[in-house]
């Protein structure tokens, strides 16, 4: 029994019966948690929207005898507003969320994870456009919090420097067509992204995107062993 206070992302919900919602939220201190949300389902007022995707809120937490802490009050921190005007954003929106809280354990702490989570909502919230080298930023810098990108400029069998056509791994990492097999990929291509990695999100709006398109999702869905579903809807938009 007892309460405590805990500030994060809103990463979506699970229906729990007629009346209740389970509630994620990715966090600094205990990466992602969820909570029991008592008549979220069955009132609309009871929690306002606060709890929708990508609002950061500070929750009030009670536990009780049960396995899920439940909430007991919830403060806005930040709203979504801007993403959520234009289909592209809401996009955006949606995967970024389910890639960074995928990509966070549960129960332990993601600082770093929970921080770029929160830049990429700002960056949403602002007047540029984020577009696909965005999106691919974001990738290249929620695997490497995460301990799962591998090196996209030396070959991950021989340690060698990549260059023209090579092979990305998604078990291993990228490879020399000698070396191993996987999708083809120019070592141009991921230069571009190791770039865009390193580039702050800030500055990602109007670059150009790298050639490889979505080989780092694919490589955040083979190690986490299942399909990221937002990006689906993104992957149909065609951004710049
Ligand atoms: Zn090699």
């Amino acid at each position: 029994m007892g309460s405590d206070a805990v500030s994060g992302v809103v990463l979506g919900h699970v229906d729990l019966g007629e009346a209740d919602r389970i509630v994620r939220l990715l966090t600094a201190e205990e990466g992602r948690i969820s909570l029991l949300a008592r008549g979220a389902r069955s009132s609309r007022k009871r929690f306002g929207g606060l709890l929708d995707l990508g609002m950061r809120v500070r929750v009030e937490r009670a536990r009780g005898r049960g396995l899920l802490a439940r909430i007991a009050d919830v403060e806005l921190v930040e709203a979504v507003d801007r993403a959520r005007t234009e289909i592209e954003r809401i996009a955006l929106l949606a995967y970024g969320c389910e890639l960074v809280g995928r990509l966070a354990g549960e129960d332990v702490p993601a600082p770093r994870l929970a921080h770029l989570l929160v830049v990429w909502l700002e960056l949403l919230e602002g007047e540029a456009m984020p577009g696909s080298a965005s999106r691919q930023s974001l990738e290249g810098k929620a695997l490497t919090f995460s301990g799962l990108l591998p090196s996209l400029t030396t070959c991950a069998a021989c340690d060698q420097p990549l260059e023209g056509g090579v092979r990305f791994d998604y078990e291993h990492g990228p490879v020399h067509v000698e070396c191993g097999l996987g999708t083809p990929v120019t070592a141009a291509a991921l230069a571009r992204l190791e770039e865009l990695r390193r580039t702050p999100l800030f500055e990602t709006p109007g670059q150009a995107p790298s050639p490889a398109g979505w080989v780092l999702a694919e490589h955040a869905q083979h190690q986490l062993g299942g399909v990221l579903k937002s990006r689906g809807l993104l992957a149909d938009l065609a951004l710049p």
